[in-house]
């Protein structure tokens, strides 16, 4: 165990990983080393990094997320906490997010079965998860069901389109109908 007397500069620990050819303990180290822990270390505050891990802990912690979502930015696997839904219709942008709370919010982050969706056996695995609002996960999940089902049908895009027009189901971002592109684009993003 490392013992610091008070008053005595915190040094970061050797890093193993020699990332810059400077022995491993410099500026880069962070980014493998302290992604971790907190914000300070023995009451003194560690210097930050663009895309530093540490941020996007905090403002999942602050969002009130648990679980998997949380687990991968304490890991340093999400360096930015935004929407990463093909499509975002958060009209505040795909960083803002709201609290979670007992009521769910349309705009509060969830965790995405990607590439491989729920309905095809995926899990909230590392390797597939990606962060998006609730309603931009929901929606995403709407369309795939509905357009999986009628491509089983071997309908041509065009009638898919007036098929989801016809049920009203919500289109995507910045359009008001269905088109035959426009199926093609949500179906493959
Ligand atoms: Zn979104």
């Amino acid at each position: 165990m490392v013992r610091v007397q008070p008053g005595e500069p915190v040094k970061p620990r050797t890093c193993a990983v020699s990332v810059s050819g400077d022995g491993g303990a410099g500026a880069s180290c962070y980014r493998f080393c302290y992604p971790r822990l907190r914000t300070s270390f023995l009451g003194v505050k560690l210097p930050r990094m663009a895309d530093d891990p540490r941020e996007s802990v905090e403002k999942l912690e602050a969002l009130g997320v648990r679980g998997i979502l949380l687990r991968l930015a304490r890991d340093g696997q999400i360096v930015d906490v935004r929407c990463e839904m093909p499509q975002c219709y958060c009209f505040r942008g795909r960083r803002h997010f709201e609290p979670r709370s007992a009521r769910p919010h349309d705009w509060e982050p969830t965790a995405d079965h990607y590439p491989r969706l729920k309905m095809h056996g995926g899990l909230l695995t590392p390797d597939n998860v990606r962060l998006g609002h609730r309603l931009c996960n929901k929606r995403d999940y709407i369309w795939r069901m509905k357009i999986n089902a009628l491509l089983a049908k071997r309908m041509s895009l065009e009638q898919i389109a007036e098929k989801l027009n016809a049920q009203k189901v919500p289109t995507i971002h910045g359009t008001n109908r269905w088109t035959a592109s426009s199926v093609r684009k949500a179906f493959v993003s």
